[in-house]
């Protein structure tokens, strides 16, 4: 006999066919009388059980049967016959006319005999799987995954040796997470292809305003009143701009970014900043706006200022900017059950009386570019990415988001994190560390004459001592000629020829005066990828913030890291 594999079930087969063949038994006798074939020996039959016993014993079905063209099946253990849903051996083999052929569904048959006599005969064991359907007694049809072997028998010829296993089940949640995968690329491409069409026309809008108005503006010099306020229009329009690319540039950085700067922070100051911040736009259109912290048990929390920040503009924004004038909107901030190692759970939870959001699209309201009106039909000129950047840092802070609305009569978000509490600061701490520190000496390096002059400017109305340079080459020399305390800090732009930002800042921190090279320096640059940020650290930069510049925030900036 020879065989060309060795797996211990293969093993069994070959003692099987073995016992056949030297008692001359008809090999198709065996299905319909395998356990008691009287031409063997009682110690043959006992051996014949043996191995029919074991070989019915493996969960997978096993079929033999002749590699001739009659593919007459010789034997097949009662896996086999369960998958093909048959009550018995002679079931199987009415059913099937005794054959492989009468196994495979019609449509498959042509391929798979191939398939298989080609796997049948490499040289090595489990060469690959064929997959195929076949028709069962209950008329249904099944998928299965046939390993097979051939075996070679003295005298009797080939067989081959197949290990079917019945897949339906998998192949049908593979089918089914096929789909959806492709639903939901389908989904994403058509938002994608709105967010393109509709991009255009909402970048479009704040940059009509930023022109009409500025070409106004430069027609009424003269008129200061009006001047104010075509200057106020494009300073909200521009805003407006910056917003939405903010936005897009978010949802890239927070794909690509894991980080999340937990500080110690105080949530019920936090919430009424937010609140504070987003009153005028509530105001505008005379809605009821509450907030409500008395839920809070502890102010003090350490997490992600920032990012939290985030999570509450955006929910509040929304509920304001979906909700008619007359409307209202109630923001609610509670902790639940305190949790082991100092942590409590928080509920963030927006709920307003306005447009709601129908049934279909609130399942796809955190995909990314997702509006269920564009900006025509809604008048809303937003991108569509405000809560596909909520859901990411949620989901980055453990933390989950619930979405529940009725058209016309207002929707609900609750966002629920589990936060680390901590204990405030007390007032006299708070009261030493508000003192006005004095003014600084701040170099500033920007190459842009335009953005130099606006920096320039902006900071010394703030009472700032500037001294700017338009690169980092005439920084570094200033640096070098510099005794300590000339400057407190030094602003940077990033990008700029010569020398660029990273360069400078590599070389003041190796300046031999200790004083000097550990100088502040602050990095002011429109370069906001993770890469950017990670490369700035990288340069001993302590601080890495966006162009354009938000003046409070740089003030706080500098004020920190002066102190
Ligand atoms: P957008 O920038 O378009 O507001 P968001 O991701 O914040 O993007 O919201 C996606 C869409 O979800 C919105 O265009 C709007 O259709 C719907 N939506 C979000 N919040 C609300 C809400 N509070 N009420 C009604 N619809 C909302």
């Amino acid at each position: 006999m020879n065989k060309q594999t060795s797996h211990p079930i293969t093993e069994h087969i070959i003692q099987l066919l073995h016992l056949l063949q030297t008692n001359h038994i008809e090999l198709n006798q065996i299905l319909t009388d395998s356990r008691q074939t009287s031409l063997l020996s009682p110690e043959e039959t006992r051996e014949l059980r043996a191995v029919c016993g074991f070989l019915d014993e493996v969960s997978c079905g096993i079929l033999i049967y002749q590699a001739d063209d009659s593919h007459q099946t010789l034997y097949a253990n009662s896996g086999l016959i369960r998958i093909f849903q048959c009550k018995s051996t002679i079931e199987f083999q009415e059913f099937t006319g005794n054959s492989f052929q009468g196994m495979v569904h019609p449509d498959d048959l042509n391929t798979v005999d191939k398939r298989i006599h080609v796997q049948a005969s490499t040289e090595h064991d489990h060469s690959g799987c064929v997959v195929y359907r076949i028709c069962c007694r209950d008329n249904s049809i099944r998928w299965v995954e046939n390993y097979s072997h051939m075996i070679h028998c003295k005298n009797i010829g080939y067989f081959v040796c197949s290990f079917i296993s019945d897949i339906t089940d998998w192949q049908k949640q593979q089918q089914q997470q096929l789909n959806q995968a492709l639903d939901k690329a389908n989904m994403a491409a058509v938002a994608k292809n709105a967010f393109l069409t509709n991009i255009s026309h909402d970048i479009r809008t704040p940059l009509n305003a930023i022109l009409g108005f500025t070409s106004l503006a430069k027609n009424s010099l003269d008129d200061t009143e009006n001047l104010t306020d075509y200057l106020n229009r494009v300073e909200t329009a521009s805003k407006k701009l910056l917003d939405m690319l903010s936005q897009v540039l978010e949802v890239t950085a927070l794909s690509a970014s894991d980080e999340l700067t937990n500080v110690d922070c105080d949530l019920r100051t936090l919430s009424q900043e937010v609140y504070d911040f987003l009153r005028p736009h509530a105001q505008e259109k005379n809605i009821t706006y509450t907030l409500d912290c008395t839920g809070i048990k502890h102010s003090g929390i350490n997490a992600d200022q920032e990012k939290l920040r985030q999570i509450m503009l955006n929910l509040i924004n929304n509920a304001i900017t979906y909700t008619q004038s007359g409307g209202s909107v109630f923001i609610t901030i509670t902790e639940g059950d305190e949790l082991p190692g100092q942590e409590a759970a928080y509920y963030i939870t927006v709920k307003d009386t306005g447009i709601g959001i129908g049934e279909q699209f609130i399942n796809h309201i955190f995909e990314p570019f997702s509006r269920e009106k564009n900006s025509t039909l809604s008048g809303i000129h937003n991108i569509g990415l405000g809560l596909t950047i909520v859901k990411s840092i949620v989901d980055k802070m453990g933390g989950t988001i619930d979405a529940k609305s009725v058209v016309d009569e207002g929707s609900t978000f609750t966002v629920s994190l589990h936060l680390h509490t901590q204990s405030l600061p007390d007032e006299d701490t708070k009261n030493t560390e508000t003192v006005q520190p004095p003014k600084q000496r701040i170099l500033l390096v920007e190459d842009n004459e335009i953005n130099r002059e606006i920096e320039t400017e902006l900071l010394e109305r703030m009472n700032f001592i500037i001294d700017p340079v338009e690169d980092g080459y005439t920084a570094l020399n200033k640096m070098k000629q510099a005794s300590p305390g000339d400057y407190d800090l030094v602003l940077l732009d990033l990008q700029m020829p010569i020398m660029d930002g990273w360069q400078t800042a590599s070389a003041i921190r190796k300046l031999p005066d200790p004083e000097l090279a550990n100088i502040p320096i602050i990095a002011l640059s429109a370069s906001i990828f993770l890469k950017d940020y990670q490369r700035s650290e990288a340069c001993g930069i302590n601080a890495h913030l966006a162009k354009p510049m938000n003046l409070p925030v740089l003030v706080d900036t500098i004020e920190k890291l002066t102190k």
